[in-house]
């Protein structure tokens, strides 16, 4: 009797995770599907000069219209991506779908500021990234310096000759680099000066409780000081609210991005935005 209830119990397991492990070959198909067919789509947020008045640039960022789940966001869907090796080909789709969108921006007789892309460490130390995006650029008559590529510090903390040439060419081509979620990873003051970026991206994290969290106030103003010691800029993410927008102007932030401007927005509405801005 007692084996039976076992058997019963291991056969229940076992269901249950080749369940699971079903759903996810499934969801990995589908995901494979959706970047090879347009399934995934872009959505834009403005980045604001630091006076708040000016849209300066924006950034793209990835979304999956899943037919029986709706619309999916990058945490809900990333994750599978990073883990079942896709991730390079759907930065590749993102960058593709910026280039398009900008050539669009352009035909409505609209100038389109720079784009900022997201860049997993996949799609950076591909040796061919350049040549990819050289393609793009020249596909959609684009200049480099329409795009900006964000990476986070974890995505390059491998000190290879890939790397370093990579990032080179890139800026050769006219593009903008940038550390995202500056402050949550790990990377060193000389790393920094090494390789050529030129913006920061602070992590909202510190932002959420400024000005009230005397830690976060303090990091935030040592990442400001070492940022103008280096000589790149600075942009906040994740701005929500009056007090902290206006201690990040006090501290002479150099750019500021978050909901208290703009969420992201599909391309059409960004686009009626720049008519009207
Ligand atoms: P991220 O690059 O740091 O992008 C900023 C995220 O913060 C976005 O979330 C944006 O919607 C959100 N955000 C902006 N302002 C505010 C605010 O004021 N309050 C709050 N609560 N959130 C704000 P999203 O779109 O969900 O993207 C999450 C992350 O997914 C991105 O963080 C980025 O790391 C990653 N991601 C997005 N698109 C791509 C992509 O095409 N490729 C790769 N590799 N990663 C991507
Ligand atoms: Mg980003
Ligand atoms: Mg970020
Ligand atoms: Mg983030």
């Amino acid at each position: 009797h007692a084996k039976g209830c076992g058997r019963r119990q291991a056969q229940y397991f076992n269901q249950g995770v080749s369940a699971s492990a079903k759903a996810r070959f499934l969801m990995e198909n589908q995901l494979i599907e959706a970047i090879a067919n347009d399934g995934l789509s872009l959505v834009y947020q403005p980045i604001m000069s630091g006076d708040a008045r000016t849209l300066v640039s924006c950034e793209a960022l990835v979304r999956w219209q899943h037919h029986s789940q709706g619309f999916l966001s990058p945490a809900e869907f990333l994750p599978l991506a990073y883990e079942a090796g896709l991730i390079a080909e759907l930065d590749l789709w993102v960058l593709e779908r910026a280039c398009r969108d900008i050539k669009l921006a352009r035909a409505r007789g609209l100038s389109m500021p720079p784009v900022a892309v997201n860049l997993s460490a996949d799609a950076i130390m591909d040796p061919s990234l350049t040549d990819k995006i050289w393609s793009l650029l020249e596909q959609y008559q684009v200049h480099g310096s329409q795009l900006e590529l964000e990476m986070i510090e974890d995505a390059i903390k491998d000190d290879s000759d890939v790397l370093q040439h990579t990032l080179k060419q890139l800026v050769r081509m006219g593009l903008k680099l940038s550390i995202d979620d500056f402050g949550t990873g790990y990377s060193s003051l000389l790393r920094l000066k090494n390789l050529p970026f030129t913006k920061l991206k602070i992590d909202r994290s510190f932002i959420q409780d400024l000005p009230k969290d005397a830690d976060d106030c303090a990091l935030t103003l040592s990442i400001l000081g070492m940022a103008k010691g280096l000589g790149v800029s600075v942009v906040a993410e994740g701005v929500e609210n009056g007090d902290q927008e206006a201690w990040l102007q006090q501290q002479g932030c150099n750019y500021l991005q978050g909901f208290k401007y703009h969420k992201p927005m599909p391309i059409d509405d960004f686009l009626d935005l720049l008519t009207t801005a």
